[in-house]
């Protein structure tokens, strides 16, 4: 098995919206190990199917690699379907995501989120987490609805983003 690609900013794959997953089957399965494969050899947490062009609403997470991972629950973990049911208290820190490598900034999230979702084998669960593990459920599932941290920034963040990708693509162009 090898890594899939991960689609990077601006791949337009990564502004549209997933379909529920409907049918757990091999190819699923076969899909949700190649994206672990996929996630550990990057430095991410998590990995959201449309992120290596899989449009279905799902996502990966692994904390089992942090020195703190007791506090989340550990992993590896898929969640299909996953829904917010609950969210509470705010906070702001930094973020950053496979799909625009290298950037980095500070997003409002909520503090903490109740889930609700399936698990690779169809199984109804609820998870509740808080922090960062309620920060990375709150980024994956942006993902599945075509939603970019980018689009949490304020228009003046945002733009700067946008000038400096399109001045480094001229550059990369002209070499
Ligand atoms: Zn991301």
């Amino acid at each position: 098995m090898s890594p899939l690609e991960i689609l990077k900013y601006p791949e337009i794959q990564l502004f549209e919206k997933s379909a529920a997953v409907s049918e757990i089957d091999a190819v699923l399965q076969n899909q949700i190990n190649q994206m672990f494969e996929t996630l550990y050899c990057s430095d991410g947490l998590g990995l959201a199917a449309p992120q290596v062009g899989c449009l279905q609403s799902f996502f990966i997470y692994d904390f089992s690699r942090r020195d703190d991972e007791a506090k989340y629950g550990a992993g590896p973990i898929v969640l299909l379907n996953p829904e917010i049911i609950e969210s509470e208290g705010e906070e702001l820190a930094d973020e950053g995501c496979l799909s625009i490598p290298g950037y980095f900034e500070k997003v409002r999230r909520a503090y903490r989120v109740q889930l609700k979702a399936q698990d690779r084998e169809g199984k109804d669960i609820r998870i509740e987490a808080e922090g960062l593990a309620a920060r990375l459920f709150q980024h994956e599932i942006d993902h599945l609805n075509g939603v970019l941290m980018l689009d949490h920034l304020s228009s003046l963040k945002r733009n700067i983003f946008i000038r400096k990708f399109k001045k480094k693509q001229k550059y990369a162009e002209s070499k």
